[in-house]
């Protein structure tokens, strides 16, 4: 036995957040399946419990703040699922849709969506995003996410082409630039910096960064 049980209450109190038994546990269903599949498919480096729960887990669920009043959320690039999937666990009403350009992970994702008891809400998609939601069959959303996909400026640069009206970019970072740097690269996007706030991942203290970003 693991105590990734305990690891991920304690985390999940430590970001503030509260997360029903049920729920953790279905987010734990999830990591276990990814790692079952990752013995197969190549999905993930991080394979320790107290890694996946701290830089898998927490680490999604650390922009709750900044996903939470959405009722749409597109996550391009998304790999096994993250962050959608946990967010859209812990964020009952958020519907998600789920872009990768890799079939087997897609594969995984529907399973995984399944294992979270999410997938009444949550659609993987295996395309390649290139900024043509209507041609590529994607929707806009209230908000578009990444983890670990593009740099900052060619990130913004795509994701503007998936938001609705008044939607937002929300960018995961693992350092926080300057805001200057930010700022331009919302300029050169057609978009506005609105927000911006560091963290630390609770269990490994590992810094991180969230932007947001909307049209002007
Ligand atoms: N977001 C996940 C995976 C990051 S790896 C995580 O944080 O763990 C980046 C992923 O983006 C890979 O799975 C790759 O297949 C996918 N990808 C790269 N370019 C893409 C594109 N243009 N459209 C969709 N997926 C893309």
């Amino acid at each position: 036995m693991d105590n990734s049980a305990s690891l991920l209450s304690d985390g999940l109190d430590r970001l503030g957040l509260s997360v029903a038994p049920e729920v953790q546990a279905r987010l734990l269903a999830y990591t276990s399946e990814l790692l079952r599949w990752n013995e197969k498919v190549s999905l993930t480096a991080i394979t320790r419990p107290e890694e996946v729960v701290d830089k898998h887990l927490l680490d999604s669920l650390s922009v709750v703040p900044e996903v939470k009043d959405a009722g749409t959320l597109l996550d391009l690039g998304a790999g096994a699922g993250l962050p959608g999937i946990p967010l859209a666990a812990v964020l009952p009403a958020l519907r998600v849709t789920l872009v990768d350009a890799v079939a087997k992970k897609v594969a995984f994702m529907k399973t995984g969506a399944v294992k979270a008891g999410v997938a009444d809400r949550v659609r993987a998609v295996h395309r390649r995003a290139e900024g043509a939601p209507e041609v590529e069959g994607l929707p806009r959303a209230d908000c578009v996410i990444a983890r670990a996909f593009m740099d900052t400026g060619p990130f913004l640069q795509l994701a503007r082409h998936y938001l609705t009206e008044g939607g937002r970019v929300v960018v995961m970072l693992g350092q926080m630039p300057a805001a200057e740097a930010l700022e331009a690269h919302a300029a050169a996007a057609g978009l506005s910096l609105l927000s911006a706030r560091t963290l630390a991942l609770p269990l490994s203290g590992d810094p991180r960064g969230v932007a947001v970003f909307r049209s002007p």
